[in-house]
């Protein structure tokens, strides 16, 4: 938008210092955004549909009578895929989340902000969910724009209303979701067929949760792309000039004298004048205020309303569309074809590294986790000629089936081992950690080194090895002098 008090031309640079969100006083400027219509819209509209029904849907889905998806904070259990997930298994999550980082570097190296626009939970909430309640009640823009300048009568009162009660609604149920990630259907069902009375903790951290989605969604909005979400602000260091984002073709726009308003009946070509007619529809539609022609900006969530906004000008001005579309820096300025930069290859070399380490671990992953721990401060005792070390033993059941199990040492052979309380043979539960105390004897023949290294396995009913873990047994010393 022209600022009459700066110079025609350093117009197009005033966006540098300021604040698309904000006036020069830095007073909040509220963003009116046109509703978006065109074929990115759709697109979007049905992408968006899918991901809200998925994400609906998930919690009450279960594999094996485990939930799909569980992130049982309290209680530290975890279900993926409806595989269960202990905090001995914290290992997978770090190597779980530095994957999805360079998944999500990779892929905004090469296709920029691709997840905001489309994947990202706080721009389907915003735009699908929240701005199309605000649409519905209020109108589209220029009705908004009327609405928020008028006085509070009884029309503004209405409207507004409606449209805080239905986003608190909202917010409430976006609360109740992500409680059913947390704490599971059936709890969240027991919960509120109880009532608050019965859990009024719950409830309050329930209301605290409302409360922020509704400042979130109903007045925080687009801030929290440009200020809060570290992804957002690490798109400065992400993306180069051959990065696909959504782009302004600022060679054609331009033209070799600039853009300027649509004239009918004008040969534009002949006077050097860009394809871009100026008419701010673009700015219009923005949900973060910006304007595209500026060039890459922090605050663009690549929601693709600008591109359907000036694909309809063009088309009813007689101009090829697709003057905003997806395209890197280079791909305009020296109209090439996208290609792989040897920084993409890098990374994605070492995303297919990340990826076959965190399958190949989760393949191997036991149901039993199984660790023998030598006691600090104990020492071995003697029995007879036998040589007799303590351990403290640990067993992590992780399937969701009670198993009746068994143990014995596999090397060395002539070694045996007892459980205190069980002997070699135990039951344990579903999801359950069983803890106590062994002994393992060794004959003293049978000991080459003063630390021997002893393989102990852990077998079920079957006879099947379910784990093994190898601890070092001490024995007395086998310097001579
Ligand atoms: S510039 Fe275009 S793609 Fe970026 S946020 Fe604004 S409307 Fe969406
Ligand atoms: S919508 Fe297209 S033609 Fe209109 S101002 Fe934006 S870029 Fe120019």
């Amino acid at each position: 938008m022209a600022d009459n008090n700066v110079p025609d031309n350093e117009q197009h640079e005033t966006f540098r210092e300021n604040l698309s969100t904000a006036e020069g006083s830095g007073k909040r400027k509220w963003v009116f955004a046109k509703k978006p219509k065109g074929k990115f819209a759709r697109y979007r509209d049905i992408v968006s549909a899918i991901l809200l029904v998925l994400l609906f849907v998930f919690p009450f889905i279960r594999i094996n009578g485990n939930p799909l998806f569980l992130f049982d904070i309290l209680n530290r259990q975890f279900y993926i895929f409806g595989a269960y997930f202990s905090p001995s298994d914290f290992y997978l999550f770090a190597i779980g989340l530095v994957t999805t980082i360079v998944f999500i570097t990779v892929f905004t190296v090469i296709y920029g902000r691709i997840f905001c626009g489309w994947i990202c939970p706080q721009t389907i909430f915003m735009e699908n969910v929240f701005r199309k309640i605000e649409y519905l009640v209020e109108g589209d823009r220029n009705k908004q724009i009327r609405l928020d300048k008028q006085g509070w009568d009884s029309e503004k009162v209405r409207k507004r209303l409606l449209k805080w009660t239905l986003f608190a609604v909202v917010s409430f149920v976006i609360s109740n979701l992500l409680f059913s990630y947390v704490l599971g259907t059936d709890e969240l069902k027991k919960l509120i067929l109880e009532g608050p009375s019965e859990s009024p903790t719950i409830f309050i951290v329930l209301l605290i949760f409302s409360a922020l989605f509704y400042f979130v969604f109903a007045w925080f909005r687009e801030q929290v792309c440009t200020f809060v979400c570290p992804y957002g602000r690490l798109q400065g260091v992400l993306i180069d000039k051959d990065t696909v984002n959504i782009a302004y073709d600022f060679v054609r726009g331009e033209g070799t004298a600039g853009r300027a308003k649509w004239r009918k009946n004008e040969d534009r070509n002949a006077v050097g004048k860009g394809d871009c007619i100026d008419c701010d529809q673009c700015v219009a539609v923005c949900p973060t205020g910006i304007d595209i022609r500026n060039g890459s900006q922090l605050e663009c969530v690549n929601c693709t309303a600008c591109i359907d906004a000036c694909d309809e000008v063009m088309i009813k001005v007689g101009l090829p569309a697709g003057l905003i579309r997806y395209a890197s820096e280079n791909m305009l300025e020296k109209r090439t074809k996208f290609k792989f930069t040897p920084r993409v290859i890098a990374y994605t070399v070492v995303l297919f590294v990340l990826i076959s380490v965190c399958t190949s671990l989760l393949f191997i992953r036991s149901n039993v986790e199984t660790k023998f721990l030598k006691i600090v401060g104990t020492q071995f005792t003697l029995e007879n000629d036998l040589v007799v070390d303590e351990y403290q033993y640990i067993f992590i059941n992780k399937t969701t089936e009670k198993k009746k199990l068994n143990v014995r040492v596999l090397h060395p052979e002539s070694a045996e081992i007892f459980l205190i309380g069980h002997g070699t043979e135990f039951t344990i539960d579903s999801k359950q950690t069983l803890k106590g105390t062994a002994t393992v004897k060794i004959p003293q023949s049978d000991l080459k080194k003063t630390k021997e290294e002893i393989t102990i396995g852990i077998f079920d009913d079957k006879g099947q090895k379910v784990d093994e873990y190898k601890t070092n047994f001490i024995g007395p010393s086998k310097v001579r002098f």
